[in-house]
């Protein structure tokens, strides 16, 4: 009887044995995703749950990621602490440091992918600059949120848990750089933050979002526009600084002095946030194109929120050395602009890549 016992237990200690093997098993098949933060309102703490006022960047990675329940159950995290600022204050500096610290994470066996915790106000611009840059077709993610950690329905926690999700995933693959937010996946050439302060505030007008994450189910409906990634022709290896872009915003009976005042600031390119189809008055057009026989390139975008700026509309770009900056609203067309100007292009060539890109 005693030995029955103890063929027993020993039976049952072998089986919890081989479950916790295969408990083990599976964890360490989870893929490893590494949580980059730069700050933003996701980060970001008040005062009152229900008041608007707050700071942005004061949560660090390792509570962030403590904040979510069951999002080490989708990958094996690390977090890293890239910067802690409101993306107001993102900067040149920060995007290289970023793009070369993906780059190196993304060439080791190790990493399956990448969440980037960022501001929203210029989320639009990082990912788009990240698209040009990363080398590697492994999913990187950036998300964010409108309502700060301390707020009653913050919704950083989900928004977190749903990039994770995105970014663990093996079909995510290929999409180039995304923002996911609110439940949606978009692409870092579509999207654009549409509205001031509301949760839904990304968009992808033109192209749509190219996906939904709904609790970590994941969905992908289209591929982006565009070459992005390990398609770009664009690279930060050795780059220290980018040359110095400035926009003009366009409006009805706007200084026409601002482009000469920019190029003599040391404006290496201008964009123009034009009015309607990359438009701009008489006495800018002038000025855009003096600043183009100078050898210094002027893009026209639109200070419109949606559309395209057409090649041949009312302006002729041949005549005063300008190019169209297609569907690139002018935070991105700048991004381009930066990294184009990395060499010496002319006017066609310019253009081709705003067609490309
Ligand atoms: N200024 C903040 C930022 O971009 C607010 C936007 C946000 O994160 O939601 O960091």
């Amino acid at each position: 009887m005693k030995t029955k016992r103890m063929q027993m237990r020993t039976a049952l200690a072998s089986l919890m044995l081989l479950l916790s093997l295969a408990v083990f098993a599976q964890e360490k098949q989870l893929p490893n995703v590494v949580i980059l933060a730069t700050g933003g309102t996701i980060a970001g703490a008040g005062t009152s749950a229900t008041g608007s006022a707050y700071t942005s960047g004061q949560v660090k990675i390792e509570a962030m990621i403590d904040a979510v329940p069951n999002i080490r159950k989708l990958a094996n995290l690390r977090g890293e602490q890239i910067a802690n600022v409101g993306s107001q204050d993102m900067s040149v500096k920060i995007w290289i440091d970023l793009a070369n610290r993906i780059n190196t994470l993304l060439a080791g066996n190790d990493v399956d992918g990448i969440v980037i915790t960022h501001g929203t106000d210029t989320q639009e611009e990082t990912a788009y600059f990240l698209n040009l840059v990363v080398k590697s077709d492994k999913p990187v993610v950036l998300t964010g949120s409108m309502r700060p950690s301390t707020a009653l329905s913050a919704e950083g926690p989900l928004n977190l848990y749903n990039a994770v999700a995105v970014a663990a995933n093996p079909k995510s693959k290929g999409y180039g750089v995304m923002v996911v937010m609110n439940d949606e996946i978009h692409s870092a050439h579509g999207v654009k933050k549409m509205i001031t302060t509301p949760v839904q505030t990304f968009q992808s007008p033109e192209e749509g979002m190219m996906g939904t994450v709904i609790f970590g189910e994941v969905e992908f409906f289209h591929k982006t526009y565009g070459l992005n990634t390990v398609n770009s022709e664009f690279s930060v290896a050795g780059v220290k600084e980018l040359p110095r872009v400035d926009i003009v915003y366009a409006c009805a009976d706007v200084s026409p002095d601002l482009i000469d005042l920019m190029v003599k600031a040391g404006a290496k390119g201008i964009v123009v946030a034009g009015v309607g189809d990359g438009n701009m008055n008489a006495g800018t057009l002038e000025a855009a194109k003096r600043a183009t026989k100078m050898g210094i390139p002027v893009v026209r975008a639109s200070r419109v929120p949606v559309g395209t700026v057409l090649l041949k509309g009312e302006i002729n770009d041949e005549e005063y050395g300008t190019v169209s900056s297609m569907e690139l609203n002018p935070q991105k067309a700048r991004v381009l602009l930066m990294m184009a100007l990395l060499k010496k292009r002319s006017r066609e060539d310019l253009q081709k890549l705003y067609i490309d890109y």
